[in-house]
């Protein structure tokens, strides 16, 4: 699953998030696929190098990538009604590649807190414990199911001999209230548990929502948020959502970066969040240019030129022959593709070829 899923107790600004994620969607026109859904927002990634390959490359258009936000809070307003997370909430956050964890480290005297306290720490355990004990669930369940299916086959023995002393680790560490995502495993090992779809091993983002004040400096909510996540090897993002609502409902990118320059950013944090996530989701960049368009597609970290070029028309991958292929750095370097062309850097790529986010590419393919 290919989205980052936006979760985080109530009243800490994930809805102001989400719809400044969201003010500015991408062109559905180029996205077909898209299904309207206002819990699912479609972002653009913004990506400064799309603008120097068209300085290089004119070009009608730039089209940048995109990656899917859903607002998980969102879609079971009113279905978990009460206390706990409920299973609604719990069936869509499984669905989800990374989760983004929303947490208020702002204060503001008008906006009540649940427990009427700022309270990081306490925050992000509520929710992690409820993710452990529905893990821990998920865990004894199958536990229980692979000792009964040991009996009915050999092969059903042997496998739950290797799973069992994986599933007895997970268990010991969501006993504790800890993430199975600290277990380190081997590849072979992730297999085996990839069908129960742990929530606590999906990587996970911590957004620190700050005030106004605090962009630019560390308040003592942040510092507190991210000996957490370095502790659970999860990522850090600190943004104000109130900003970020202002500056995403400004229409001329000027303006916009005035703002940004006047609150002490060089980045908005809405751009350090969808790159976070974005990575995060193991999705990487490769760009085709042209007089045409410029444009910016998603590939999966480690995958092959024609996989790559899959993305684009599966025809460009069955009948790949091979990618004409330059770095973005050299284009920035060398100025027109003629040039690298002429300095030897555009290679010829062939079916094995390990695409590299910034990688400029042309395919030849027969069909
Ligand atoms: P949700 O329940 O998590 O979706 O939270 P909301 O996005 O609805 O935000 C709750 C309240 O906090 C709203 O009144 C927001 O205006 C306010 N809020 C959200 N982000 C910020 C922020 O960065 N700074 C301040 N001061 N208030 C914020």
């Amino acid at each position: 699953p290919l989205n980052c899923g936006i979760v985080g107790l109530p009243n800490v600004g994930k809805s102001t998030i989400f719809s400044a994620l969201t003010s500015a969607p991408a062109e559905s026109a180029n996205y077909p696929f898209c299904t309207i859904d206002p819990n699912v927002g479609i972002v653009n990634v913004p990506d400064p190098r799309l603008q120097s390959i068209a300085e290089h490359i004119p070009t009608e258009k730039i089209i940048p990538a995109v990656v899917e936000f859903v607002d998980i809070a969102g879609l079971v307003k009113g279905a978990s009604k009460g206390e706990g997370l409920g299973n609604k909430f719990l069936s869509h956050i499984r669905e989800v590649g990374v989760i983004v964890h929303v947490v208020r480290c702002f204060e503001n005297p008008d906006i009540v807190h649940v427990d009427n306290r700022i309270d990081p720490a306490g925050d992000i355990e509520t929710i992690n414990i409820e993710l452990a004990l529905a893990d821990l669930e998920t865990v004894e369940k199958r536990l229980v199911r692979i000792e009964k299916d040991s009996r009915a086959s050999k092969e059903a023995a042997k496998k739950a001999s290797a799973l069992a002393p994986i599933l007895e680790q997970c268990k010991a560490l969501l006993q504790e209230g800890r993430p199975a995502r600290a277990l380190e495993l081997d590849d072979e090992q992730e297999e085996l548990l990839r069908d129960l779809h742990l929530i606590t091993r999906k990587k996970m983002l911590y957004v620190c929502n700050v005030d106004e004040a605090s962009i630019g400096t560390e308040n003592e909510y942040v510092a507190t948020v991210r000996s957490i996540a370095q502790a659970e090897g999860a990522g850090v993002v600190v943004l104000s959502g109130q900003i970020e609502k202002e500056i995403a409902a400004l229409e001329d990118p000027e303006e916009r970066q005035a703002f940004l320059e006047d609150a002490g950013l060089t980045e908005s944090g809405l751009s350090s969040l969808i790159h976070e996530g974005y990575r995060l989701l193991g999705l990487r960049t490769y760009f085709t240019a042209g007089p045409k368009e410029v444009r910016a597609w998603t590939f999966h970290e480690g995958d092959k030129a024609p996989q790559a070029a899959g993305v684009i028309h599966t025809d460009f991958e069955k009948g790949f022959i091979r990618a004409e292929t330059y770095s973005f750095d050299d284009l920035v370097a060398y100025k027109s593709e003629q040039k690298v062309r002429e300095a030897g850097k555009l290679r010829q790529e062939g079916k094995e070829y390990l695409v590299k986010d910034g990688d400029i590419m042309h395919f030849k393919f027969n069909l």
